[in-house]
């Protein structure tokens, strides 16, 4: 059986609803900052979810 607590919204299996990642490389600012890179998830484009395909596919 399928568990039954899944939200309407359904998250993004690339990145599990965490679409923006900070990686850190290694570097640091002239103030002493870390200077990181935001990655956004390509799948979802940072939104978290997946899109249903068959939203995709409406509008013609
Ligand atoms: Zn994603």
């Amino acid at each position: 059986m399928m568990p039954q607590h899944a939200p309407t919204a359904r998250i993004c299996r690339d990145c599990d609803g965490f679409p923006t990642v900070a990686i850190t490389t290694g570097t640091r600012h002239p103030d002493g900052t870390r200077a990181t890179l935001r990655i956004t998830c390509p799948t979802c484009k940072g939104t978290g979810h997946a899109v249903p395909a068959a939203v995709v596919r409406a509008g013609r």
